[in-house]
């Protein structure tokens, strides 16, 4: 059992107790800053009131995509989808930007819109949602539609359409940091997954870098049955403040609302899904991410993302207004009560696993329930097991 080790530790030398305790305290816990949130989360149902996305015009930007047909890079329907919402992040004033990529021949685009807050050398977040539909209907129970491109209502066009509608209500929002909407492209076609976000994270510049205080990441938010669940790997300060504000909006069981009203079983954090998914890219290079992701669409199935998910049953009757408007509210009060603006080193105990693991899939990997505390542990166990064996040389060594 790994609670045993650490007494193990307390017979080692002073000088390596020094050490553990030095690289402990540099790689695992987050050290919060002057940070704003913690003031204003004391008045959110205040902030709450304020809120206005709309989860009704959201879902008629759900419905308009899969309507263009299945936005596989390179098509024609991607590239109306770009034209559309281009245009309309320029009248809102935004600053909109697209990269080319190829990787696995596949060819593709990111597509970016950028709102520069009034203030100097501002901190930055990026909000992102893949726009791309995935090309193979894999998952679907009907043979002869395995080979077919998914209608991807939930699973691409709703996360690029709470984007949308966030991206209305940004330039009225006062933010003292900047945002980037990013849809990204090539998250989910044959055996490639988060291309986009791969490539945008390797192209990114020190600077830039350094200023982007989040990385959020909207995947399938659109499911009439909504459940976000606990996506590891993670930020654990966002995650936080995801439930804190989840719990004032009613989104979580058994805690009441701003109004007093009993909260829906919505927001679950206390299970954990494994999701090699676009935020790992930004996680792995030390930006506080996070996934906000419902992991069962459908009835649950082992091994899948549900019974719906990479099927030709993936369509805008299973997605609602009402679920992309939960979604919509809980960013919509992070953005406006500063709770993405994180300040604190990187973590880099699990980029290890993480190296392992990508480029496998946005699939289940491993679901439990101790998140990363349980890599902490075996970074604790690792450390300690180093510890004993030098230890254990120490004192072969002094007998001899
Ligand atoms: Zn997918």
């Amino acid at each position: 059992m790994a609670h045993s080790v650490p007494l193990r530790c307390l017979g080692c030398t002073k000088g390596l107790m020094l050490a553990l305790i030095l690289i402990l305290a540099t790689t695992t816990w987050p050290v919060q800053g002057e940070n704003a949130f913690e003031e204003r989360q004391t008045n959110l149902c205040e902030f709450i009131e304020t809120l206005e996305f709309n989860g009704t015009k959201a879902n008629e930007t759900v419905q308009w995509q899969v309507d263009i047909g299945p936005r596989t890079p390179g098509s024609e329907a991607s590239a109306l989808l770009r034209a559309n919402f281009t245009t309309e992040a320029e009248q809102l004033g935004y600053t909109v930007s697209e990269s080319n990529h190829t990787s696995h021949g596949i060819e593709f685009t990111n597509l970016f819109a950028r709102w520069n807050s009034s203030t100097d050398n501002a901190d930055q977040l990026v909000l992102s949602a893949h726009y791309d539909s995935r090309n193979i209907a894999d998952r679907d129970e009907n043979e002869s539609n395995r080979s077919m491109p998914v209608p991807g209502a939930n699973d691409a066009a709703s996360g690029a359409a709470v984007l949308l509608e966030l991206a209305r209500l940004i330039p009225s929002m006062n933010l003292t940091y900047d945002v980037v909407i990013f849809w990204n492209d090539a998250e989910d076609q044959n055996n490639n997954y988060t291309e986009g976000a791969k490539a945008w994270a390797g192209n990114l510049s020190a600077e830039e870098q350094n200023r982007t205080k989040a990385f959020v990441l909207l995947d399938m938010v659109g499911d009439a049955d909504l459940q976000l669940h606990n996506v590891y790997p993670g930020n654990d300060t966002l995650k936080e403040r995801i439930v804190v504000m989840a719990e004032d909006l009613g989104m979580v069981d058994g805690v009441d609302d701003c109004a007093g009203e009993p909260g829906q079983n919505i927001v679950q954090y206390s299970t954990t899904v494994g999701v090699l998914d676009d935020h790992v890219h930004a996680h792995e290079l030390g930006i506080p991410s996070i996934d906000l992701m419902d992991t069962v669409y459908g009835e649950p199935k082992f091994g899948t993302f549900g019974t719906y998910w990479h099927t030709m049953e993936d369509t805008p009757d299973k997605v609602s207004a009402e679920s992309l408007g939960h979604v919509g509210r809980l960013v919509e009060l992070g953005l406006r009560t500063n709770a993405f603006i994180i300040e604190e080193p990187s973590s880099t105990v699990d980029d290890v696993v993480e190296d392992e693991k990508r480029n496998q899939s946005t699939s289940p990997v491993v679901e439990h329930q101790e998140g990363s505390r349980t890599l902490s542990y075996i970074s604790m166990f690792a450390l300690c097991s180093v510890i004993a064996l030098l230890s254990y040389f120490e004192w072969t060594t002094k007998r001899r």
